[in-house]
């Protein structure tokens, strides 16, 4: 093969890196987030040379790029596999009809029961795979609004070389969720839960990422969508359903519920390797800072009011960070300044260039509380669907979405598992979702983590004193 992707970082700084560099590192040294160098590209005839691949394989195609050498195809495919076998749906990602237009992508048949299962599955074999060649040890710090938890624990509980200390704000995760996490009692595993809200916890993580005496010390990974090669995994569902769906001879839109912005990014990658896509919708509920930057130029955090779609609970969305960078000519320098200012003071302006580039695929709408219950009744009532409450979100985004052509089919991305928010559906619509057979006696089982203040020093005095170091 002979060819290595490199990473470059969105502030223009930190030295590239090759796939596995940026599989296990955290932020880039100089706090940016790393990106491919250049986007690979399909032609359309290979696009539809990829139509009716077993997902595992076309996995495997969409990935290839973007790993380089850093495994062989064989060995990739043997991930993939490995990963999405545990998946309780032979189709993985299946695609379910709302109605002559609108379709519904189901992500959420991993074992955690949200979508999050499909990048962390594989996150877990990758750090095992890249750990192995070398003696070092990983300690995965995290920030969660509950379902990057439970995924990134499912899938390193019990491995060797890795320990995960996993943040969730208190009181603010589902009884679903938090059981999800706090019920794994594998002694590498560290659940923590802080007083304070998701942004909190997320801004400790990244400051952690950047301190010196900690990162001198451990290996400091991150599962949160600001690693790479998750996004990198979320782009294979965006081929998989416009596959189906008439690509590359059909154009797609998709609706994809946001807050951190890593699932709709991926989508935005898809569409730069050439897949046809007419429109990203970016959904979000009331804590709409995304809406607000991409209709009107203002990204500013306000503060966050919980809702019944607490993972899209979310004023900052590290993600965007990466389209800010794109979408500005990848000038590393003009994101670093924008993002101190927006440190400083939580305010960013987008430029014309980086409000134009953004608009000629997404658009984004809001969604309420009644707006929301209203998507759910929708669907539950014409079409037989039951839909969890970020699902809700997405179908209503795609629902209002105006000015797409009469020909193109929207696909709404089912992010959750509706028995994950049970208490949510059952009052919107009087139906109560089962919970499904593989997460079984999650409500029986021993609940184990530690309640922190929401201060930095307290969550770096807990992890230093449990870490390991890493060697070598
Ligand atoms: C994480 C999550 C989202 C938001 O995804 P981002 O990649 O952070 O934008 C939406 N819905 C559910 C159920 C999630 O778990």
């Amino acid at each position: 093969m002979g060819f290595v992707m490199k990473y470059v970082s969105t502030r223009g700084l930190a030295p590239a890196l090759d796939f596995e560099g940026v599989t296990l590192a955290g932020l880039a040294s100089d706090g940016g987030l790393y990106v491919p160098e250049a986007w690979p590209r399909f032609s359309p005839d290979e696009i539809a040379a990829l139509a009716g691949l077993p997902y595992a394989e076309l996995a495997l195609r969409v990935m290839q790029p973007f790993v380089g050498d850093s495994l062989t195809p064989e060995r990739l495919l043997e991930l993939t596999t490995k990963a999405y076998g545990r998946f309780a749906h032979a189709a993985v990602t299946p695609l379910r009809q709302f109605d002559e237009r609108h379709w519904l992508l189901e992500l959420f048949h991993g074992p955690t029961l949200a979508f999050k299962d499909v990048a962390l599955q594989l996150l877990g074999l990758l750090f095992e795979e890249f750990l192995g060649r070398r003696d070092d040890h990983l300690t995965i710090v995290g920030a969660t609004s509950g379902d990057t938890g439970s995924a990134a624990i499912d899938a390193v509980a019990g491995r060797a070389k890795v320990d995960i200390f996993m943040l969730h704000p208190h009181g603010r995760v589902s009884d679903v969720q938090r059981r999800q996490m706090t019920s794994v009692l594998a002694p590498n595993v560290f659940n923590i839960a802080i007083d304070g809200s998701f942004d909190d916890a997320q801004a400790t993580v990244k400051r952690m990422f950047n301190d010196t005496e900690v990162t001198a010390r451990f290996g400091i990974a991150a599962v949160n969508s600001i690693n790479w090669a998750r996004l990198m995994a979320q782009v294979v569902y965006y081929f998989a359903a416009a596959l189906q769906l008439g690509a590359p001879h059909r154009k797609v839109a998709f609706a994809v519920p946001t807050g951190n912005f890593g699932d709709v990014f991926a989508g935005y990658v898809a569409a730069q390797m050439g897949l046809p896509i007419e429109r990203l919708i970016v959904a979000t509920n009331i804590n709409d800072i995304l809406h607000r930057a991409l209709s009107t130029g203002d990204y500013s955090a306000g503060s966050v009011t919980p809702t019944a779609a607490p993972s899209m609970d979310i004023q900052v969305s590290s993600n965007f960070e990466r389209l800010l960078f794109d979408a500005a000519g990848r000038d590393g320098a003009l994101i670093a300044q924008q993002m101190k200012t927006f440190d400083a003071t939580k305010v960013l302006h987008l430029t014309n260039a980086q409000r134009a580039a953004a608009a000629g695929l997404f658009t984004s709408a809001r969604a309420d509380a009644d707006q929301m219950i209203a998507a759910q009744r929708w669907a539950y009532e014409a079409c037989g669907e039951v839909i969890d409450p970020h699902t809700a979100i997405g179908l209503h985004a795609a629902r209002a979405a105006q000015a797409l052509p009469a020909d193109v089919p929207v696909v709404t991305l089912a992010t959750a598992h509706p028995a994950k928010f049970g208490d949510a559906v059952e009052s919107a619509i009087g139906v109560r979702p089962a919970l499904p057979a593989r997460v079984g006696d999650l409500f029986d089982r021993e609940e184990r983590y530690d309640r922190l203040a929401g201060t930095y020093d307290a969550v770096k005095d807990y992890v230093t004193a449990r870490a390991t170091p890493r060697h070598g």
